[in-house]
């Protein structure tokens, strides 16, 4: 009897199982299911590339469109799974009806947080995570002059980027008193608030948004009240319970796996930004929302399933772009002790290393791309620069890397 393979979610992690399967020769059925109605597509692009109107929908596919048929994968878009039994091997669509499979891979994803006020979910706000919305987006960002965007993290400062490059007056709203301040240290956040700064953006820093008042009137904290056309939000994601509510499945923000990406139910896998799962680069659980996790995850997943397992143990890795400025991200940086900054002769080029009991985490880098290739050959091979090394701009690092 073929075995049959039910994929929950067709983002990142959900596509990469069903190729990686069907590329390491699984032969029995691949099922992937979407809740959205759009061909699986990329999700950073809609905030950069996408709404910036410099790739179209087509390009930002995954695949083309005879893939699934030409690979025998089964894609059901517009259809919701609505619960998980473990009993009986089966999950519940959103028709009702009932799909058996030998092996689930949950990869769901994240939603936005939504801002909250007087107890109700606050109207005509507009979050960004998948095409539906930067549909929306992009035809309310058109016509708006005044946008303000509450959060001042990767996505909102992405899209406060964006909107500048169509023109628009752009205020950004941060309860913390500096942007990407969870992820990044005080030189790359000044970095990115000088650029903003200097490209017109309005910066409200240590205040918080008390009331929206039809996606018009803003309400901060200090006593101020702030009109505007549009406001966008970016202020973190959740995974949903619904889908393990009433399940035996072990949830602690997120489904908590193990190495494999397996769940406390051994023939029920989780993978991406739903996966709860201790990485030995943090040296912690926790989830992770960027491609490079979900995908690798994707490809652990389906290599526990063709019984030729391999844990996870990949280099995290993460970007974002906002004008001219792109970092990139390796490691993790969480629990540092010392950063050492490698600044190179040319402005907003450099890269910050973080060290913990003398030994390379993680490195941030501004603008410096084979920086952020070597870290991360560093960060998996488990080199570490002395920290004078790093501080020394003609020391080559990647000379390291040669036996
Ligand atoms: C605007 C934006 C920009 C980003 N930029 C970057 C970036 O620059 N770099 C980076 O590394 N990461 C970035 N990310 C994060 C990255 O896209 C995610 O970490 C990645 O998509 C996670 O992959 P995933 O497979 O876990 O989930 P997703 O790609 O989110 O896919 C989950 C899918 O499951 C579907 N789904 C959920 N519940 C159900 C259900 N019950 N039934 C059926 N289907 C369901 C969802 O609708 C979704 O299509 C960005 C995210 C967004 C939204």
């Amino acid at each position: 009897m073929k075995k049959r393979v039910v994929i929950i979610g067709a983002g990142h992690g959900g596509v990469q199982a069903a190729s990686t399967l069907r590329e390491d020769g699984f032969e029995g059925e691949i099922v992937l299911i979407s809740d959205e109605s759009d061909a699986p597509y990329q999700k950073p692009p809609l905030s950069k590339g996408y709404l910036q109107g410099k790739q179209t929908a087509q390009a930002i596919l995954f695949r083309s469109a005879n893939y699934y048929n030409d690979n025998e994968i089964d894609l059901q878009l517009g259809v919701r799974v609505n619960h998980i039994y473990t009993q009986e091997n089966q999950i519940e669509l959103s028709d009702g009806s009932k799909l058996d499979y030998d092996y689930l891979i949950v990869a769901t994803g994240a939603c936005n947080r939504k801002l909250l006020f007087h107890g109700k979910i606050a109207e005509k706000i507009y979050y960004l995570r998948n095409f539906t919305d930067a549909k929306v987006i992009e035809e309310k960002i058109n016509p708006a002059r005044h946008i303000v965007i509450i959060g001042g993290g990767f996505i909102g400062l992405e899209l406060a980027a964006l909107a500048i490059e169509k023109e628009k007056k752009v205020t950004v709203i941060e309860t913390e008193d500096r942007l990407m301040k969870r992820v990044l240290p005080e030189a790359l956040s000044k970095v990115f608030y000088d650029t903003h700064k200097a490209h017109g953006v309005e910066m409200l820093l240590g205040v918080s948004v008390v009331d929206v008042i039809d996606g018009k009137t803003i309400k901060l904290n200090d006593g101020k009240t702030l009109e505007t056309d549009l406001v966008l939000a970016g202020i973190g994601v959740i995974v949903e319970t619904e889908l393990t509510e009433n399940s035996d499945i072990s949830f602690d923000d997120g489904i908590v796996v193990n190495g494999f990406q397996q769940s406390n139910i051994p023939n029920v896998y989780a993978i991406g930004d739903c996966a709860n799962h201790y990485n030995p680069f943090a040296k912690k659980s926790l989830r992770l929302e960027s491609v490079q996790n979900a995908v690798d995850q994707a490809k652990v997943a389906a290599s526990h399933i063709m019984g030729k397992p391999i844990e996870y143990n990949t280099v995290p890795w993460f970007w974002t772009n906002q004008y001219h400025l792109k970092l990139q991200m390796a490691g993790i940086s969480f629990g540092f002790e010392e950063a050492i900054i490698r600044q190179s002769p040319k402005p907003d080029r450099f890269s910050v290393y973080y060290f913990r009991k003398e030994k390379l985490i993680a490195v941030d880098s501004l603008n410096r791309p084979a920086d952020h290739l070597n870290a991360r050959k560093l960060l998996a091979a488990g080199i570490s620069p002395t920290k004078q090394q790093v501080e020394d701009f003609d020391f080559k690092l990647n000379s390291l890397l040669i036996d």
